[in-house]
């Protein structure tokens, strides 16, 4: 029987999943590093020192979903802790932020686009909810954490002094507003229970989403997940936060 407590984070293979998986493991859980590629995902467990295990685990992929939720009750038996940080920004060659706004706005985005970031972002993360809230509605006191981005805020992207504005389209922003309507309606449908579920910003952070363009850390962009994972028992559900800018609007 499992009595650490067992967090998965999906999309731990590198970026800021790989830092959460770091952070939590320091913080005394057992951490599911969820990889869609089994060579990846190997290698970072390697970076990671303590109790960490390779979970494949493709969001975009009903059995590796069914046969990942199935592999945690049968060897651990427990999940306390789901982090839902698997994204992309988009498919094909990396491009400039100011050719992404160009080629992604709603008049001329190519709708399988719009579906193939949709499918990892939004319907990736409820297939892995679906999946996983069995097992934790079974812990004491579980908590989802969904990552997000301020780019997905429709109150932010209203007022026209807002810096990211000029990106907010159908493709990834409109994918984490999205996410967040998610968040909302999971914090609602678990309120009766001891589980939380809040969506983070991690602010943008050096990594293989924005070409390592970002200008925080990996450190810098997984505290906020992380301090949202330990939340106590009367901490508060169904929020959309930053680490230093605090409460964020929907
Ligand atoms: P990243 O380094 O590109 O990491 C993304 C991770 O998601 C990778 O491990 C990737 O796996 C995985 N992934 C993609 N599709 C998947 C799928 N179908 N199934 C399972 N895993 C999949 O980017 P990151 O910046 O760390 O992103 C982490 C989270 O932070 C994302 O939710 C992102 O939207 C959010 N975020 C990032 C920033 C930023 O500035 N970086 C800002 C705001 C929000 P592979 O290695 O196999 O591709």
């Amino acid at each position: 029987m499992q009595d650490k407590p067992v967090a998965l984070v999906t999309g731990a293979n590198q970026g800021i999943g790989l830092q959460i998986a770091k952070d939590l493991v320091a913080r005394g859980f057992t951490v599911l590093v969820g990889s869609r590629d089994l060579a990846r995902g190997k290698e970072a467990v390697k970076t990671i020192d303590g109790d960490a295990h390779l979970l494949q685990l493709d969001v975009t992929d009903k059995a590796s979903i069914a046969a990942a939720a199935e592999r945690v009750r049968n060897e651990f038996g427990r999940l306390d802790v789901l982090i839902n940080n698997a994204a992309i920004s988009h498919t094909g060659r990396m491009i400039s932020v100011e050719e992404y706004a160009k080629s992604s706005r709603p008049s001329n985005v190519s709708l399988d686009e719009v579906r193939a970031v949709w499918e990892t972002n939004v319907f990736g993360v409820l297939a892995v909810y679906q999946a996983m809230l069995p097992l934790l509605r079974g812990a004491p006191a579980a908590r989802i954490v969904n990552v997000s981005s301020g780019v997905g805020s429709l109150t932010m992207n209203s007022d026209p002094a807002y810096p990211w504005r000029s990106i907010f389209g159908p493709v990834y922003p409109a994918s984490k507003t999205a996410l967040n309507a998610l968040t909302v309606a999971m914090a609602i449908e678990l309120e009766p229970t001891r589980i939380k579920v809040n969506a983070v910003s991690p602010g943008f952070t050096k990594t293989n989403l924005n070409n390592y363009a970002g200008t925080e850390t990996v450190e810098e962009g997984a505290a906020e997940a992380v301090r949202v994972a330990l939340l106590g028992p009367d901490g508060p559900t169904g929020t959309f936060t930053h680490a230093k800018l605090g409460k964020l609007p929907w």
